[in-house]
């Protein structure tokens, strides 16, 4: 498993693979940020190798290169020394993240590529799987609809309770229309049940051998319907579940572990009382939570694709989940 698939960077020499570039991107802005040397920002990132990303990519070299070449290999030194001094240490440790995972080789010429999922028949609903690139993909088939790194959605948004005190939001949250359909973001295994988290909305976990993703704020009954249950294999894009409705508002709320803890994800057994100051204030959640922004932006190049079917199943899934947040409140105010 590698960050990145191929080479990136001065383009006679490298494939620049759109998913590789973001990544190296966003390292490099990472770097920027936490070294304070705005010579290392390529600018927004946007999947293409310019001007602006050439000149981070060399300027981010001469760190530790004699003489900067402007080529990130997969197992070169670059792409380390960026994963390290982006911060993010874990990335190390997690071997440079499961960031591939193997796609079929292309059929040979002359012979005749695999039915498209949408193509075969007789597929039951849970094994609906959406086409995507390589690399693992985005968990939902959109760009949110608002930005995820601002707003009270980013990971570590300061969250109030009412006693005015703090704990920090252990997710991001990806804005999106109630019964938006679900995506597994890389191959895996079901670790727990479609659970009450917040409100009428569900949440469930799955092991994606390097890491872990907590799917939360969920449809429960629609999600359920697909008949995921602890233990069951996944496939990258395969159809998990759909997203429920708060009040008014509908996201994904994304958590992930590095997969280095055991035991249950969320429980009392991680409270920690809430703090006066946000600085420090409580996730209260298992202690590998890691922040799933630089993931989730560079999977947001690899959006999956909905068929016919799932369209129209997500079509029912929001009927179903706008009747579940409807009896939620009416019990609330019966009560
Ligand atoms: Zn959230």
């Amino acid at each position: 498993m590698q960050a990145i698939q191929f080479k990136v960077g001065k383009p006679t020499e490298c494939s620049n693979f759109k998913p590789d570039v973001v990544l190296v991107q966003n390292l490099l802005k990472a770097a920027a940020d936490r070294l304070r040397d705005p010579s290392y920002d390529p600018g927004e990132p946007d999947g293409v190798v310019g001007r602006n990303t050439m000149r981070a990519i060399t300027s981010f070299q001469d760190r530790f290169m004699h003489r900067p070449d402007g080529v990130i290999s997969p197992n070169g030194r670059t792409i380390r020394e960026l994963a390290d001094f982006a911060g993010w240490a874990i990335w190390r440790k997690l071997n440079l993240f499961a960031f591939g995972h193997d796609e079929p080789a292309p059929p040979a010429r002359g012979t005749k590529a695999p039915p498209r999922p949408e193509e075969r028949r007789g597929m039951s609903k849970a094994l609906e799987i959406a086409r995507t690139a390589q690399g693992c993909c985005f968990p939902i088939p959109m760009q949110p609809m608002r930005d995820m790194t601002t707003g009270a959605r980013y990971f570590g948004a300061p969250r109030k309770d009412k006693n005015g005190l703090y704990r920090l939001h252990g997710a991001v949250d990806l804005i999106c229309p109630v019964g938006t359909p679900i995506f597994a973001v890389a191959d895996g295994v079901v670790k727990t049940k479609i659970r009450h988290f917040y409100r009428s909305t569900g949440e469930f976990a799955i092991d994606h051998g390097t890491f872990w993703v907590r799917y939360c704020e969920i449809a429960m009954k629609a999600s359920r319907e697909l008949g995921l249950e602890p233990g069951t294999k996944v496939k990258k894009g395969q159809l998990i579940g759909f997203i429920g409705i708060m009040r008014s508002s509908s996201m994904l709320h994304c958590e992930m572990y590095s997969g280095e803890a055991t035991g249950t994800l969320a429980t009392r057994a991680h409270k920690k009382p809430h703090t006066r100051t946000v600085k420090d204030a409580p996730f209260n959640r298992r202690r590998d939570l890691i922040d799933p922004t630089p993931f989730l932006k560079t999977w947001i190049g690899n959006l999956p694709v909905l068929t016919q079917e799932v369209k129209e199943m997500a079509e029912a899934a929001k009927k179903s989940a706008i009747k579940a947040r409807d009896a939620h409140f009416a019990r609330l105010d019966a009560a």
